[in-house]
């Protein structure tokens, strides 16, 4: 009984041996075919620090509305089919959609991203990118930044009338969104999304930088209760979702407001410049990103190539 109890101990020793000998060779050998294939100093292995100075190109693309009516196809208005296509090109091109919280990471502290990240972003908060693009994120297992107009999501509330044609997001659709862990949510101001007056969230030339982060500010704190469930008052903080992503409503803005929309918690600033970007593992506390306009006149091939992915 003792020698057959010795036995079995032996075994179950060598089994053990085996495995972690073979979970290693197996880990050395990605390793290796990684670092033949890699152009980039980034790595993709898990737990492994980028160097400091690393840089990765990532694509950002902006969407607006998604309808399935080919008749409504526009700058701004794309169908599900054409986005689907889209998804598809980046699954056949290795492209992984990342976060904006992923993007910040690899910037301040270089968490390493996939090999080819690209960004897929939404602008206004538009009903219709829960309605069409929550099943397609579903099918690729992507995710998308979906920047929120707060006003927008009042109103919404106000009318209750959901139609996908002209409707926008409610603070439950986007809860909703969240939760599903396929969708990010951004600013996209509470009600600074107007070129009539102020310059989206641009300063005036008559007002001070104190009378002007003060709008950004006030601005802010609407946002987030037009745009988020119960208390807003710690973004970040346990029982709030994480939201690091500010999209400049057209693409305006100051580099006074900057730091005052830092320190609110927001790390990824969207413009509209129709320009890749390189972003580099700097230890910076934000950073400002260009976006393509996906604009739904153009084919998948066509608009990809023309950007140069
Ligand atoms: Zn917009």
């Amino acid at each position: 009984m003792r020698v057959m109890r010795r036995e079995a101990f032996f075994a179950l020793f060598l089994a053990a041996a085996l495995l972690v000998f073979s979970a290693v060779f197996a880990k050395g050998t990605a390793a290796r075919a990684y670092s033949q294939t890699a152009a980039q100093p980034l790595q993709t292995e898990e737990n492994e620090q980028v160097t400091q100075g690393s840089s990765v190109s990532l694509p950002v693309l902006m969407y607006h509305s998604v309808l399935k009516d080919p008749s409504r196809t526009g700058e701004y208005v794309i169908t599900p089919e054409a986005l689907e296509n889209d998804l598809a090109y980046f699954k056949k091109n290795s492209y992984t959609a990342v976060s904006g919280a992923q993007v910040f990471a690899f910037v301040k502290n270089g968490t390493p991203l996939p090999e080819k990240p690209v960004m897929i972003t939404f602008d206004d908060g538009h009903l219709n990118n829960l309605t069409y693009c929550a099943p397609l994120m579903e099918k690729y297992g992507m995710k998308c930044t979906v920047n929120v107009v707060g006003a927008f999501t009042v109103q919404a509330e106000k009318e209750n009338d959901p139609n996908p044609y002209y409707a926008y997001l409610t603070r439950e659709d986007i809860a909703a969104m969240e939760e599903s862990g396929f969708f990010e949510i951004g600013c996209h101001t509470y009600n600074l999304h107007s070129v009539n007056g102020r310059r989206g969230a641009k300063k005036n030339s008559w007002e001070s930088t104190e009378e002007y982060i003060d709008v950004l500010l006030r601005d802010v704190e609407k946002w987030r209760s037009s745009t988020q469930l119960g208390s807003t008052t710690q973004l970040g903080s346990a029982a709030e979702p994480e939201r690091c992503v500010y999209a400049y409503p057209y693409g305006y803005y100051s580099e006074e407001g900057f730091e005052a929309l830092r320190q609110q918690g927001f790390t990824v600033f969207l413009t509209c410049k129709e320009a890749g970007n390189n972003i580099t593992y700097s230890g910076e506390n934000f950073v400002k990103l260009n976006r393509y306009n996906r604009s739904g006149l153009v084919q998948t091939d066509e608009f990809m190539n023309g950007i140069g992915i």
